[in-house]
């Protein structure tokens, strides 16, 4: 990803924002160019959150007009709740996470923020409102410091490690030979997986949106690691609205809804007892994920 290189800052704060949410977007979601012909409304106003509600309407949605992928697709994630996507590879859960980061537009239908169309608001303005964590958080060449840092331009020092004490990283940078100055990405540092998120995860607390969007790990080993990280990334949940695109059915047992995609539609709703009582599609899912965890497939 070329961006990645290229040096920080010259452009401003609203070229630095814009710049994380496609290295975070570019990162969860394969993106590596941002679509063109997505525009701002001349005097478009910006996102005025009230909680951070999210609607989708009857959204339809294909990269080109030729092949539909998302086919009508309804729900809505109150705020302050969770919503979990679940369903085969390429049935639509990151495209959901793309629109509602408007990276398109959809074809019909709408999306909504707290009531007010994407189409109607400053990009600007959204970008500001949603926390992206990503499977795999991409680290800058330059001190952990300035990788929590870039949550959120202008903050102090103080709230830096605030979010890192949060993100229960703070301990392991302060071991570090150079503590929050120690050089990380390929260049410096090597850090573990599970440290490369906890960085994500300060730095997206250290940015405090209302909305999240997170991409869990398609791994399937149940390391204490990642049951830790599970934990602080519900924490982090806490107040906020969540929309998690999960690859591991144990993870999102206790969401407040569970959306089962398919081709395009949501083919299953419910919470995760209700749909397990059910016995379609999801108890399938979980029955056939709890054998292979047995069989460590
Ligand atoms: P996975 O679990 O494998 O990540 P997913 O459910 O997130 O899958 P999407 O990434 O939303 O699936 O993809 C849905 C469909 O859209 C797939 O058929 C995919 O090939 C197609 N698609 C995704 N991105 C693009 C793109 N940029 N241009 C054209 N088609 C795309």
């Amino acid at each position: 990803m070329i961006q990645i290189t290229m040096p920080l800052g010259f452009l401003g704060t609203v070229y630095r924002e814009i710049r994380q949410a496609l290295v975070d977007m570019g990162e969860m979601f394969g993106l590596l160019n941002q679509p063109a012909e997505i525009t701002d409304k001349a005097e478009a106003p910006t996102l005025a959150v009230k909680g951070g509600a999210i609607r989708f309407e009857d959204v339809k949605f294909g990269y080109d007009a030729s092949r539909p992928i998302l086919k009508g697709v309804s729900f809505e994630v109150p705020a302050g709740r969770t919503l979990a996507l679940v369903g085969p590879s390429g049935s639509g859960k990151s495209t959901i996470g793309r629109l509602l980061f408007r990276f398109y537009d959809v074809r019909e239908g709408a999306v909504k923020i707290d009531g007010q169309d994407l189409r109607d608001i400053t990009q600007h303005s959204l970008h500001q409102a949603i926390g992206v964590v990503p499977q795999d958080t991409v680290l800058f060449n330059d001190t952990v410091l300035y990788n929590i840092a870039y949550g959120r331009a202008g903050a102090s020092r103080e709230e830096i490690e605030a979010a890192a004490k949060a993100a229960k990283i703070h301990d392991f940078i302060i071991s570090l030979p150079e503590g929050y100055e120690t050089k990380v990405g390929e260049r410096g540092l090597k850090l573990s997986g599970g440290e490369k998120q906890r960085v994500g995860i300060a730095r997206t607390i250290l940015k405090n949106p209302p909305i999240l969007l997170l991409d869990e790990a398609t791994s399937a080993l149940d390391t204490q690691t990642e049951r830790d990280i599970q934990d602080s990334l519900r924490e982090m949940g806490q107040g906020r609205t969540v929309i998690s695109i999960a690859h591991r059915l144990s993870t999102i047992a206790d969401a407040d809804e569970i959306l089962v995609l398919d081709a395009g539609q949501i083919v299953e709703r419910g919470r995760h007892d209700e749909l397990l009582a059910k016995g379609g599609r999801y108890a399938a899912m979980w029955a056939r994920q709890a054998s292979d965890m047995q069989t460590g497939a």
